[in-house]
């Protein structure tokens, strides 16, 4: 018997690049893919039966905020199938930090969901442990936000010459380093105070290393036509490779301007701009509490919006801005996870509910959770129309992510059923995509985007980073009340050719 090889037999492949499903077998040989379709294996091989079953490349989540997770071996993402992610998004890393960790912390945690022992000084310290990640490969974006809190802490003013420099050099160590791209994060302070000066320096820096630039934009509601263009201006005027992450147009109010920014963007393609995005497959999202205050609030970070919201004339300007910007009803706000013991209770309801329970207006409220909780709260917010939804997913420039977020309170489904979801429920039952065009945009398509080599697609010298999943059943039930529900379907899940065990 040959230990090291395994064959496939009788699977339906899909093979990531988009193209229909061809019956066949796989022959894997220690890590990698040795054949694929028909041949004649060698005799007396380990093999497995796969009668009745898809085999596909391992998914690859390209917008992760597992940057902490993964290094625990959490389950959540592989029992969705998932072998590839790529962490660092949205200005969210967990380096550089060489300065002040508790600055850092306090900057990231309501996205890391992270205590106060995590922090790594450069790429390469971080890359490091990433190898021994046990359930994933891990691919790291260098965040914008980050680099600006080791630079110039959580200050909004624009960096000196030297600071400048200094980010600079910053950007340039990661990638040269290993980071696979950089990523800004324009809603969060204090990535959000950066005037576009300072991230054209940084974006022709990501160019000169040809890597992809992903980015969180300044807005997705009502200032969402200006963001893209901002964006695309950038990416016109340096050459880098940009991603816009999460693309949507939050709030009814803003639903017809994601077809005007998706004509901006096809428009900006056609002129050779480098341009693609990302979507998750769900109408809400899920993000911190802060974002619903005016991001220069926290100019000094989370202690100084504590002490601006208890002075009676910032909190009413506060008040107004907040107010001004919303673009969501109340009701559709929904509070998923506080520190304090007190406001426990509240978690899973809706700002419009936890009001009428307090006997406040919500508005007031939002301001008092955020004192209460010394700022540190998350939310998911139901943001989009499924018309829109639908639209991005099926979209020929985007690919499709999960954007999930792990937080000690209610998790949005996102993290648990994305993948299985989008190939139970929107391809078998809807019809949104084909299985194939599905697994395309979560394979071979990310891993193009990312340059990840050797991995997403069903290839000889490829990585056997494999998963077989029932397409009759895959599925998930993981939903807004009770999210933390493993997915049905997915049988195996091969990294490197060894199975993962525990799925
Ligand atoms: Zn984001």
């Amino acid at each position: 018997m040959q230990d090291q090889m395994l064959l496939l037999k009788d699977a339906t492949l899909i093979d990531g690049l988009g193209t229909d499903p061809y019956p066949g077998d796989i022959l894997i040989s220690g890590s990698r893919i040795l054949a694929i379709g028909s041949f004649a294996p060698p005799a007396d091989i380990r093999t497995l039966d796969c009668r009745g079953l898809v085999a596909a490349p391992g998914f690859i989540d390209a917008h992760s905020h597992s940057d902490l997770q993964v290094l625990e071996g959490r389950l959540e993402k592989t029992r969705q199938g998932v072998t590839s992610e790529v962490v660092g998004n949205c200005g969210f890393s967990t380096y550089p930090m060489a300065r002040d960790a508790h600055a850092v912390h306090r900057f990231a945690n309501g996205i890391l969901c992270g205590g106060e022992n995590w922090g790594w000084a450069g790429a390469s310290a971080y890359l490091d442990a990433l190898a021994k990640a046990p359930n994933a490969h891990v691919y790291s974006l260098i965040g914008h936000g980050s680099m600006r809190v080791e630079v110039a802490g959580n200050e909004q003013r624009p960096l000196s010459a030297q600071e400048m420099d200094r980010m600079e050099h910053l950007l340039d160590d990661a990638l040269s380093a290993g980071a696979i791209g950089f990523s800004t994060g324009l809603m969060y302070a204090p990535g959000s105070c950066a005037p576009p000066e300072e991230l054209e320096r940084l974006c022709r820096v990501v160019a000169r290393h040809g890597k992809v630039y992903a980015t969180h934009m300044r807005s997705y509601s009502f200032g969402l036509e200006d963001a893209v263009e901002e964006q695309l201006q950038l990416a016109q005027r340096t050459g880098c490779r940009l991603q816009i992450s999460h693309l949507q147009a939050v709030g009814r109010p803003n639903w017809d301007r994601q077809e005007r920014v998706l004509q901006n963007i096809e428009q900006a393609a056609q002129e050779g701009v480098d341009v693609a995005f990302d979507c998750y497959p769900y109408i809400a999202g899920n993000t911190t509490l802060t974002q619903l205050a005016p991001q220069w609030a926290l100019d000094g970070g989370l202690d100084r919006l504590i002490e601006r919201l208890l002075d009676p004339v910032l909190r009413r300007r506060i008040a107004e801005e907040s107010r001004a910007a919303m673009a969501l009803p109340w009701t559709d706000v929904i509070l998923t996870s506080v520190e304090s013991e007190q406001n426990q209770w509240a978690v899973g309801l809706s700002l419009a509910a936890i009001a009428e329970r307090r006997a406040q207006d919500p508005g007031d409220l939002l301001l008092d959770l955020l004192i209460e909780e010394r700022g540190v709260a998350t939310m998911l917010t139901f943001n989009q129309s499924t018309e829109n939804l639908r639209r991005v997913l099926t979209h020929p420039l985007s690919i499709i992510i999960t954007d999930g977020l792990f937080v000690r309170g209610k998790t949005h489904p996102r993290l648990h059923g994305t993948f299985p979801f989008l190939l139970g429920e929107l391809c078998r039952q809807q019809g949104w995509l084909t299985l194939q065009e599905a697994i395309h945009k979560i394979t071979g398509k990310p891993a193009e985007r990312f340059r990840i080599p050797e991995r997403g697609l069903l290839k000889p010298g490829y990585f056997a980073d494999l998963i077989l999943f029932d397409a009759a059943v895959i599925g998930s039930e993981a939903n807004y009340a009770i999210p933390d529900v493993p997915p049905t379907g997915i049988r195996h899940v091969l990294l490197n050719g060894s199975f993962i065990e525990g799925i």
